[in-house]
């Protein structure tokens, strides 16, 4: 017989979900305390039990998503297991746009909610010292039973005596009591934590300051921008024009709009390098700076960057694609600045393609969104075709500025000296401009002095041990590196194979190859070398930008850094080494992006009054993308990229995602890999490709297959990937990265 209290209802409890920043598949429940039963809201910051920790997490309501992006729903779990949520924390909470976006990227990269939720709150909780400036201030009036000591006394007079909140170092020095008779007092309730008021850094944007005078085109792209911001809706606009044709004074027009409408602007830039001479032009445009967001900035200015965002006095935020995940208060617009660039794209941890998530952020707080780029991608360019967004063109450079002549060099008919990468054509061209007081720029994209070093006598390549990669020889500094992880060795005297002596030679040319070159050729010339590794963070490319804006600098040469979007007033000749670099390979986009890179580093030439000139030495003149890049005509290229993109449906025809399957062990992931392809979802308008190696088949130790969802318009990648990956069940040495909408592979 059944005890009939066994059908009793339980008692109920009041529970909550909980978010943590840890990679647990959904928010876990929790029972509120009596305490706090009527004080706690979604989005509220709290500590929870977990296992034998405490816990930061985000109180959390599932969001509605589209049906083919909603999450399973997590078990349920009765409230007699569940254990209680152990405090409230003092600081502002998750708004619910940015909660909104977090179950977004989530859903639709199929990573972790936590992870997500981690990558926002970086700054924002990690326990108590992590928590943004807390302060604090008297609590109740001490108890009775509280013994007060004079330790205890000279805490609250010397609080009493301050008239702003004291964080506990403050308290300690000015009372002479210990933190953790400060931390007693606060057990017994007789101090309260708050927030430190901490006057926001961020000075309001004067939207009226300085305006420029917009003509024609600009004019009207400016006004319909304006129009978008004043609907306060969301839209979908691309911006395109070729470089220098005002782009950026364009949006800055609509960025005025928004300040001046009171709300809060958001301005995505590819590289945060740019941000020195764009806050410049920023700050003169609008007589304040702008916040900043980046993974370089200190902890405390990201926990000031955060509150301002929070409290709405940060007006416009300029920031790498992290700054999407900021809690604003009212965004009004958000901008994407060279929109093309593959860095949006976040290839480790939640991989995002911060262009894509710009655009759910914008239509979750029902705000225009503005895609800026010279060569728009293929996608952006797609949804232009078929209505999703609208388009607006600068057809030329501002004042009348030429655009750069660009011609190719045949390296088949004039090929340099032997042993050389400079041929005659570019070095007469160099000395010319450089005899003309001009500045010019060499530009090959790979750091180091060669890619390859190879053993003459028996052919032995030096090769990383941990990564399919050839070891990259870094003269300087006199070592091999890969560059794909930490791996860095001496150059060894003898071939590790053969052991023949002064065997090893550099094959091809690295920008420190070419620098040897250029010294050699322009003896008398002033050289700035710019790639990652000899200029690494704000302040160094500030300086190094400045050297050549101020002409301390005759020839400047460099990687892609810089190919970004610099004002070189000087620089009238650009020489790319090697024009072919980037086309080899497999990549879908191989074209797209050499196109798109070297049409960027074209524009940095003659931006000014004297004309300029781009010279690209190439194998294969005949290449589409360097008849694209003689004739200038980017719509054909890419009207003709579309064409073969289409019939196969690769993107944006069709919807791409890959599984990365990653193991220590070769075999653990190949049999997993093959695994995952017998189960592979079938259906019309589904395909599965592989499994194959995946480019860089082993990467940092881990040996890596891959495996390629492709699927038609119509069908969502997500709820396959989701039933795919549910169907077979992994050992821990193996792993699987979910890539949805892979930007190279
Ligand atoms: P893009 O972003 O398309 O490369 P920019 O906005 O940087 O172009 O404009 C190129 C240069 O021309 C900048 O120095 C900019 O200040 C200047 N410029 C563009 N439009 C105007 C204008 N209407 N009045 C004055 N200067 C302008
Ligand atoms: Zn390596």
């Amino acid at each position: 017989m059944v005890q009939s209290s066994l059908l009793e209802p339980l008692p109920t409890r009041k529970r909550v979900a909980v978010l943590l920043p840890l990679p647990f598949p959904y928010p876990l429940d929790y029972v509120v305390p009596a305490g706090l039963s009527d004080s706690l809201k979604p989005g509220d910051v709290v500590v929870v039990p977990l296992g034998a920790r405490r816990e930061t997490g985000v109180v959390w309501e599932q969001t509605v998503l589209p049906p083919e992006l909603m999450p399973p729903a997590p078990p349920e779990i009765a409230s007699t297991r569940l254990r209680a949520v152990k405090e409230k924390l003092d600081l502002p909470p998750v708004p619910g746009a940015l909660r909104q976006f977090i179950d977004w990227v989530a859903a639709y990269t199929l990573a972790p909610p936590g992870m997500v939720l981690a990558m926002a709150l970086r700054s924002h909780m990690r326990g108590t010292q992590g928590a943004p400036a807390a302060g604090w201030v008297r609590g109740e009036e001490p108890p009775a039973s509280l013994r007060m000591t004079p330790a205890r006394r000279a805490v609250l007079a010397a609080l009493d005596a301050g008239s702003a909140p004291m964080a506990t170092g403050e308290l300690s020095e000015k009372s002479g009591a210990s933190a953790a008779v400060i931390r007693g007092l606060a057990d017994a309730g007789v101090l309260r934590s708050v927030l430190m008021a901490a006057p926001s850094p961020f000075a309001a944007p004067d939207a009226g300051h300085r305006l420029p005078v917009l003509e024609g085109e600009q004019d009207f792209a400016a006004r319909e921008l304006r129009a978008r911001v004043a609907e306060r809706a969301f839209s979908v606009t691309l911006l395109e024009g070729v470089t220098g044709s005002g782009k950026t004074e364009i949006y800055l027009e609509a960025v005025a709009e928004c300040i001046a409408a009171g709300r809060q602007a958001l301005v995505l830039l590819p590289e945060i390098a740019l941000s020195a001479q764009w806050m410049e032009r920023f700050t003169k445009r609008f007589g304040a700076r702008p916040a900043v967001w980046h993974s370089e900035i200190g902890q405390r200015a990201r926990r000031l960057t955060w509150n301002a965002c929070a409290d709405g006095s940060a007006r416009v935020v300029v920031g790498a694609r992290s700054a999407l995940f900021l809690p604003f208060r009212d965004l009004g617009l958000v901008i994407v600045d060279e929109e093309h660039e593959a860095i949006f794209k976040q290839e480790e941890g939640v991989m995002y393609n911060a262009r894509d998530m710009a655009i759910v952020r914008a239509r979750l707080a029902g705000a225009p969104a503005v895609l800026v780029s010279a060569t728009p991608s293929l996608e952006t360019l797609n949804n232009v075709e078929t209505g999703r967004y609208r388009h607006l063109v600068l057809p030329s450079r501002h004042g009348g500025a030429a655009m750069p002549e660009t011609r190719l060099i045949d390296m088949r008919e004039a090929p340099p000296p032997k042993g050389l990468f400079l041929s005659p054509v570019l070095v007469e061209a160099v000395r010319g401009t450089l005899a003309r007081g001009e500045q010019a720029m060499l530009f090959l994209n790979r750091r180091g002095y060669a890619p390859l070093t190879l053993c003459r006598k028996c052919g032995h390549r030096m090769e990383c041990p941990n990564c399919t990669s050839w070891l990259v020889e870094h003269r300087k500094r006199r070592v091999l590196c890969c560059h794909y992880c930490e791996y860095v060795t001496p150059v060894p005297e003898k071939c590790p194979s053969c052991e023949a002596e002064h065997s090893l030679t550099a094959i091809g040319p690295g920008i420190e190859r070419i620098t040897e070159e250029a010294a050699s050729e322009f003896p008398e010339a002033r050289v700035l070398v710019m790639a990652s590794d000899t200029i690494s963070g704000p302040a160094a490319t500030a300086e190094a930008v400045g050297k050549i804006s101020r002409r301390e600098v005759d020839l400047i040469i460099g990687t892609q850094i810089v190919a970004k979007g610099w004002h070189f007033p000087h620089l009238t000749l650009v020489g790319v080494v090697d024009a072919d670099l980037g086309l080899g390979g497999a990549d879908l986009r191989a074209g797209e992006r050499t196109m798109q890179l070297l049409h960027q580093v074209g524009g940095r030439a003659g931006r000014a009054e004297a004309p300029g000139e781009v010279l690209l030495q190439s194998f294969a003149p005949d290449h589409p993308v360097m008849q694209a890049l003689i004739s200038g005509d980017f719509a054909a290229f890419m009207a003709e990229e579309a064409e073969q993109r289409r019939p196969g449906f690769w993107p944006p025809f069709g919807r791409l995602a890959a599984l990365i399957i990653s193991s220590e062990n070769a075999d653990a992931a190949q049999n997993a890999a093959r695994a995952l392809g017998r189960a592979a979802p079938y259906g019309d308008g589904i395909e599965v490709m592989g499994p194959v190696p995946a480019p860089l088949a082993v990467l940092r130790g881990r040996h890596r297959q891959r495996l390629l969802l492709r699927t038609q318009r119509t069908i969502a990648v997500q709820p396959i990937l989701r039933r795919w990956l549910a169907e077979v069940p992994l050992t821990s040495a193996v792993r699987v990265d979910v890539d949805v909408d892979p930007v190279s592979f």
